[in-house]
């Protein structure tokens, strides 16, 4: 599943790719694709035929394009893939959506295998679409409060990597990236988020911020080959992965064999020797 740093990259793409263009056509090719936009599919093309997109945004792992005070919202799941191409190039029978322009230039393409992901229409979301303002500002963001966050994490009672990924408190961190962070930071993960000092937390989002920075230098991780950029491009950073998906291979500080810890249906990756379990865990 693709987190903050993919997500960005795609965003990045499409800020280049079309802003400023308006908006020609839109066919829906499977309506789950827009499941969440109650009016339907004809609503939707309607909505969005002619409107100019006047940039690309991201919060967390959701992108919207502003078009006017409203906005398309995006949200790739497990598989979605945004790309921008020569709209003459053959179309495949994972598209879900395509969009022309009136410049006749590229079309962009929402194609998504395991329709998971989804686009709708935010009316009035150009600032930030309703659906997701419950969801808190990532580590990236201008308005990303770390002061407020360290109070809230101390008033939990919850494990640390539970917290990092709860996008009520903050959102993008999925678990590749947290067992990344907790790894650079020396905290195992199931750590009460209640008994860790300032300065940890401090240290924490700094090892978050400067995984992300390291990823989107990278071009993003390509997991399982299907995240890619708008021109249908793969990252490299599973290669400078620490502990994620390493299981018994050495600690890239100390040489332990990375251990695998079950955790909320999926694994968590630590270093036994740098990240020692706490005496109280919380899961
Ligand atoms: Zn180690």
């Amino acid at each position: 599943m693709p987190e903050l740093p993919e997500v960005e990259i795609v965003r990045r793409g499409l800020q280049r790719h079309v802003t400023g263009r308006t908006v020609d056509t839109v066919q829906l090719l499977h309506p789950r694709a827009v499941r969440r936009h109650l009016p339907g599919p004809d609503d939707f093309a309607a909505a969005i035929s002619g409107r100019t997109i006047t940039g690309a945004r991201r919060r967390g792992k959701y992108l919207w394009l502003p078009v006017g005070d409203d906005a398309v919202l995006a949200h790739l799941g497990m598989s979605g893939q945004l790309l921008v191409g020569d709209p003459a190039r053959p179309l495949s029978s994972h598209v879900r959506a395509r969009f022309t322009f009136r410049d006749g230039g590229p079309d962009l393409r929402f194609t998504d295998q395991r329709t998971f992901g989804h686009l709708a229409i935010a009316p009035g979301g150009a600032e930030l679409p309703a659906a997701i303002s419950h969801i808190a500002p990532d580590p990236l963001e201008p308005g990303f409060d770390l002061t407020a966050l360290t109070a809230r994490l101390r008033a939990r009672r919850t494990g640390i990597k539970r917290a990092l990924l709860d996008q009520s408190l903050v959102s993008g961190i999925g678990n590749i990236y947290a067992d990344e962070a907790l790894w650079h930071s020396r905290l195992h993960w199931a750590r009460p988020s209640e008994t860790l000092t300032r300065g940890q937390i401090t240290r924490l989002f700094a090892a978050v911020e400067q995984v992300f920075t390291d990823a989107l230098d990278a071009g993003g991780t390509s997991f399982d080959s299907l995240y890619v950029d708008v021109n249908g491009q793969s990252g490299y950073f599973e290669r400078s992965l620490a502990v994620y998906g390493r299981a018994g291979q050495p600690c890239r500080r100390c040489g332990t064999p990375v251990r695998r810890d079950p955790f909320m249906n999926r694994s968590s990756y630590s270093c036994p020797t740098c990240q020692p379990r706490p005496r109280r865990a919380r899961w």
